[in-house]
Formats: C-alpha cells, structure tokens, sequence
C-alpha cells in the first residue's frame, strides 16, 4: 500500500475508533460489541508499527479511556490510571512470556487473576477513612465520584488500620442485578444498558448519589499504590494485605511459574465464567515482585509488566444465560 493509502486508512480507522470510545467510554452505551473494536484497534496498531511516523497525535493508541463527563468534578492522578495491553491467543500469551522474561534478570513469576469487566476506580483514604473516589477518566485526570462510592456497600468507610493510602480496583453490576435492572427499565419505557459493564459505569457516574444507591454494585480491589510504604513486595501479598484492611479482593488468583499451569488456569475460567456472579473478560497476567514491575515501568499506555489475555467472543456479549451464580 503507498504511504498516502496507508494514511488515508489510518485516518479512517482513528475517526471510527474515536466515535466507538465516546459511545463506550463517555455515553456508556456502545453501538458494537467490543470484538468489533477489538479488531479494528488491531489493524490500526499493526499499521502503526510498520509506520510510525504516520501515528496521528489524537490516535486511541496514545489514549487512556475518553472524554470525561462535563458534569462531574474532576480529579488528578498523579500517577496514571493506564489502560492494559492485551493478547487473544495462547500462542500470543506465549510470545509475551518469552520476551518479557528475557528483558528480566531475575526470576520471575505471575499473579494470575480475573479480568473483571468493569470499570477502574480508584480509592483514597486518609487515616484510615474514606476520602475520595473517582474514575479513570483519561488516566491523568479521574471524575470526582465519592459521594457515589460511599453508597457501595463493599466498599469500607473505615479500614481496619488508620492508614494513608490508595487503592485501585474495579466496579462491576453483578449478573443478577444487571438482569433485574434492565427489566424495570423496560418496564418503564427507558433504554436498557447494553451489558454490566456499561450499566455499572452509568450507574457510577451520576450526579445522584440516590441512583448509584439504588444499583447494587460491588468492587474487587487488586491495585495497592505505593506498596513499598507497606514493606510489600509482591502482589500477591498486596491482595491479601487488602483484604486484610477490610477490602473485597477476588478469591481466585494464583501465583503461577509456567505457562502449562497459565494455560490451566485459563482453559478453567473459559469454561467456568458463565457460572460466575459476575462478568469476566479475559484474564490478567501480573508480574508478582512489585520491584521488578518497577524497573519495567509503563509505555504511554499500558504497563510492561501485565498483559490481558481476552477469551474469544461469546455467540451474543449481552446474552446472559439463565444459571445458578456463585461468588
Ligand atoms: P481494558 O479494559 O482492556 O483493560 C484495562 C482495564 O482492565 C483496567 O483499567 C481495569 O479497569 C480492568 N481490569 C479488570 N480486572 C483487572 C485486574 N484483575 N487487574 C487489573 N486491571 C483489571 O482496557 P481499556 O483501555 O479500559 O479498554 C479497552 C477495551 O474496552 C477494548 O479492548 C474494548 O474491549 C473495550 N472498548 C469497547 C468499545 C466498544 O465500542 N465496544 C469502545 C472502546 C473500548
């Protein structure tokens, strides 16, 4: 293709992909499954590696998240909330492994756990109170949501220690309360959400307090800031440090060496996630020795020492089948 063509193309798959985010991220309700944007994200990648210097400066691979909501204050991160890299094979997994552990020198291995499908937040407390909440936004800069927070009810006031710190994890609707929300808003004329996770990101950015209230949303937190204030050193510890402080932590990761037991471990949660209470889109692969993660550091974008592997897509994303749901 000459440059001109390639530059044409990539213009085109910018302007749609960008529609696509402000439908996702801004107006929480996608017009296409995220397979679809999934696909077109990975053209535009592959012809940005082979020509780099056709990378436009407002490109969604430069980009953290979309536009934030106009309504809601707004609050700093000051260190960024980044989105994730991700993989769609056990090959590509494979791949990333491999080089990952030949730019380390030191044994590693992984915290594996759930991708949760849901939307980041972060959680500030002040001797051990809760202070503020907020979301992603652009990963610079999060909307102010701590009045919402405080209506969830996994989320502590009080920790168990009166502790500075930060946390980070995800808000999800759980299946149950997803499907019964979408049935009254039938009922009552309004649109329904395209599927949890966009329901759980309008149920959180609210102006009222009252409505985020009444949506019955739950967090897993899996992020510690600053562990190394905790004499932490893995993240693993820093799970179980949390939960220990009084936050709800995923029960299933598991620190893993090989890719026999990551590929184990995937191939059980491809088949077990319809059983889940809560919607899963893949699985995390996290260097476990925090220091290590350090020396990596981050791209623009993602961090270099976590990858997200996405199971395939489901025949319909936002068919949710009729089953017994366990935590
Ligand atoms: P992402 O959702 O693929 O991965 C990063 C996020 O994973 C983190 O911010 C965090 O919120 C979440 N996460 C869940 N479990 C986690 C765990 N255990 N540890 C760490 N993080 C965890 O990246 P993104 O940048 O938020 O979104 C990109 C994805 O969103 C796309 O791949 C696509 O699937 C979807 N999307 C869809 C559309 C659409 O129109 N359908 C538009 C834009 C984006």
């Amino acid at each position: 293709m000459a440059d001109s063509q390639v530059a044409t193309t990539i213009a085109q798959l910018v302007a749609q992909l960008n529609q696509w985010r402000t439908e996702y991220y801004t107006n929480d309700a996608p017009s296409v499954e995220d397979a679809e944007y999934d696909k077109l994200y990975r053209q535009l990648e592959d012809l940005e590696t082979a020509h780099p210097e056709l990378i436009q400066a407002d490109s969604p691979t430069q980009h953290v998240g979309g536009e934030l909501d106009a309504d809601l204050p707004k609050v700093p991160h000051p260190i960024p909330m980044l989105s994730m890299g991700d993989v769609f094979s056990m090959a590509e997994l494979a791949q990333w492994d491999e080089r990952l552990k030949k730019s380390v020198t030191t044994p590693i291995d992984y915290n594996v756990e759930l991708k949760i499908d849901g939307l980041a937040l972060s959680l500030v407390y002040q001797q051990g109170k809760l202070v503020q909440g907020s979301t992603r936004g652009d990963g610079n800069i999060g909307e102010d949501i701590t009045k919402n927070v405080k209506q969830i009810k996994s989320i502590p006031q009080t920790l168990s220690q009166p502790l500075d710190l930060e946390v980070r994890g995800e808000c999800y609707m759980p299946k149950a309360a997803f499907v019964a929300l979408n049935a009254e808003r039938e009922a009552n004329g309004e649109v329904p959400f395209a599927n949890p996770r966009n329901a759980a990101a309008g149920s959180l950015r609210q102006l009222d307090p009252k409505v985020t209230a009444k949506r019955n949303l739950a967090t897993f937190i899996y992020t510690l800031i600053e562990p190394e204030r905790f004499n932490i050193t893995t993240q693993h510890q820093a799970l179980a440090f949390m939960r220990e402080l009084g936050f709800t932590v995923n029960e299933t990761a598991e620190v893993q060496a090989t890719m026999a037991d990551i590929d184990a471990y995937i191939e059980r949660y491809t088949s077990d996630r319809d059983q889940l209470s809560y919607g899963i889109d893949g699985i995390v692969l996290k260097v476990n020795q925090l220091p290590v993660q350090a020396a990596l550091g981050n791209t623009v974008k993602v961090p270099r020492w976590e990858i997200a592997y996405k199971f395939p897509p489901e025949e319909s994303e936002t068919v949710i089948r009729d089953v017994e749901w366990t935590v």
